[in-house]
């Protein structure tokens, strides 16, 4: 058997994936007025119906798929423990994967007087470019909400804003957390270019780096521009491109980010005035169908289901491309759907 045929009887797993956060809603640039948004920035109700996280979860269930959640646990800080477990519990009794998302902007708030100290120690939300001891910090704090909620210790840790650097993977190899989704090079290019994955699976430190799925979706001679596979950001034409040449191409898993605000339209930082995202919610919708419906080529599973079978790293780095009619398309889609 050629590699090429082998290559196409195999399948690719895909792993939607989404960030699941509170807001700092503007509180940090105006504390007086501002207060940080939870439930509401999650759940994005719309005449009493959930356009946000209660959309992906009926969206999943019609079409059989599983998820993994990237719950953000350091909002403790702000609003206490219940709304995030509440939150996170609703989302395994529907099935799916809870995996820790780390804000370490939230820890701002473990100062009383925090409104002041916003001048003289800015927030920082970043997990790269910090102290091992510090990083340690950060995910025990994280790992120690998740067992206060009753949920299981994380096997995958996704960094705020995917902004990552070495030293990270080797504190959660030391803490026992063997996934990782830190890396979407389009989005938060680490400082250290050896972590410029586009795809696929790759050993950082022990850790096993899944990145969310970089394509080029721009080329002139030998630059390229690159962009990070979203609900919110590609159009469905470009996805189920992408989905297509990383099964012909061995690339696997593609993962894809999302998030619960991206379902809706929201003109407020306070998310009070909210109205379905009806673009993204169709490409989201179209997505799950073609993804029930082509089960021969892709295989929709859950960092957990993929622990069992990711053991080694990737080879494949191919580097995956839209073509630039599909680029100019979809801005001209996104700027349209911006606009009205
Ligand atoms: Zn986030």
């Amino acid at each position: 058997m050629s590699t090429n045929s082998f290559a196409a009887t195999m399948k690719t797993d895909v792993c939607l994936t989404f960030d699941v956060e509170f807001t700092i809603g503007g509180a940090f640039s105006d504390p007086a007025n501002k207060q940080p948004v939870s439930e509401r920035s999650v759940f994005c109700d719309v005449d009493g119906e959930s356009q946000g996280l209660g959309f992906i979860l009926n969206t999943l269930s019609k079409h059989k798929l599983t998820a993994t959640f990237f719950v953000e646990a350091l909002n403790f800080h702000y609003f206490g423990d219940s709304p995030m477990s509440d939150i996170a519990k609703t989302i395994l009794a529907a099935g799916h994967d809870v995996q820790l998302h780390l804000h370490p902007c939230w820890r701002h708030f473990r100062m009383e007087d925090w409104q002041t100290q916003l001048s003289s120690i800015p927030p920082n939300d970043s997990m790269a470019e910090r102290s091992t001891e510090d990083i340690r910090e950060i995910i025990q704090e994280g790992m120690q909400a998740f067992a206060r909620w009753g949920i299981a210790k994380p096997i995958a840790i996704r960094t705020g804003g995917l902004q990552v650097d070495k030293t990270v993977y080797h504190v959660m190899q030391e803490l026992g957390v063997p996934l990782a989704s830190n890396i979407g090079v389009a989005i938060s290019p680490p400082i250290n270019s050896e972590l410029h994955f586009s795809s696929g699976r790759h050993s950082i430190a022990g850790v096993l780096e899944m990145p969310v799925l970089s394509y080029c979706d721009l080329s002139f001679r030998q630059k390229k521009h690159l962009k990070s596979l979203t609900i919110t950001g590609s159009s469905w034409s470009e996805t189920r491109h992408l989905l297509n040449n990383a099964v012909r191409k061995n690339i696997s898993p593609v993962v894809i980010l999302s998030h619960p605000s991206e379902f809706v339209k929201h003109r407020d930082v306070q998310y009070t005035q909210l109205a379905p995202n009806r673009l993204n919610q169709s490409r989201f919708k179209t997505l799950c169908l073609f993804l029930e419906k082509n089960q021969q080529h892709f295989n929709v599973l859950t960092f957990t289901k993929g622990h069992s079978c990711w053991q080694a790293q990737q080879e494949e780095q191919a580097l995956l491309s839209v073509t630039t009619g599909m680029t100019i398309r979809r801005m001209l889609e996104n700027k349209f759907n911006d606009t009205f």
